[in-house]
């Protein structure tokens, strides 16, 4: 089995169709790591494009927080504008559909999560020593999570917790490689290492290799959206710089 992974969404519908576009014909399922919402103008437009895919979904922090399942006390001025926005914008039938997410899926060697294997829904795992500290968190012998935004393998090199970061090499499979791992395929959405480009991976099943990509996309074009739904400015301009 060919694996579409993607995570981080947002409510970008240019970028999750650009990723599309540059995946076609290379996958069968899809497995979406949360935060489909959230930030972007297109909220249903991007739960209903997944829907129509053979894929599962896992819940998401700003996938929640749409719900009010969540105090956004705790998220920016923006970041709360954003929910707001969302929550008044969600069709009944994708809050259903968000409302039914799983937080945590375990398929043969993977664990699925969106933030991290201890904290499915919140935690970070944004460097070797948060990602050390989750290995003794789940059983198989891969995590995939997303919520920082930023694409990277986390690996187990020692027993003991000596864990390496490794920045993916776009457009190279990489063989995993039976160590253990917590992999980070970067975001659709809202990428933030530094790089707009819409960020996923592929992972084919049965040759355990894992391809990190970056897709183009018309980001005016959702600039111009976010500005028409008076989404926060802090929001639209971040997108053409990633971070
Ligand atoms: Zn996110």
């Amino acid at each position: 089995m060919r694996v579409l992974i993607i995570s981080d969404i947002h409510a970008n519908l240019t970028a999750l169709e650009a990723v599309l576009a540059d995946a076609k014909g290379q996958w069968d399922f899809v497995w979406c790591l949360g935060d489909v919402v959230g930030y972007g103008p297109d909220p249903n437009e991007c739960v209903d494009l997944l829907r129509s895919l053979p894929h599962l979904c896992l819940a998401g922090n700003h996938d929640w927080a749409a719900l009010g399942r969540l105090d956004i006390r705790t998220f920016n001025s923006d970041a709360r504008r954003a929910v707001t926005w969302t929550t008044e914008t969600l069709r009944p039938d994708n809050i259903d559909y968000l409302a039914a997410l799983p937080t945590t899926f375990v398929l043969g060697s993977y664990t699925l999560v969106h933030g991290s294997p201890r904290e499915p829904v919140w935690e970070y795992v944004l460097d070797p020593l948060i990602a050390s500290l989750n290995f003794s968190h789940f059983e198989t012998l891969y995590c995939l999570v997303g919520h920082t935004h930023t694409p990277v393998f986390f690996e187990l090199v020692k027993d003991h917790g000596e864990t390496e970061a490794i920045t993916p090499v776009y457009d190279q499979p990489r063989a995993l490689n039976g160590r253990r791992q917590i992999i980070n395929p970067g975001s659709v959405g809202q990428p933030r290492d530094a790089n707009p480009m819409a960020a996923y991976a592929l992972l084919d099943v049965d040759k355990a290799r894992m391809e990190h990509r970056r897709a183009e996309y018309d980001i005016a074009a959702v600039q111009e959206r976010m500005r028409q739904a008076d989404l926060p400015e802090r929001l639209i301009h971040r997108l053409e710089h990633g971070w």
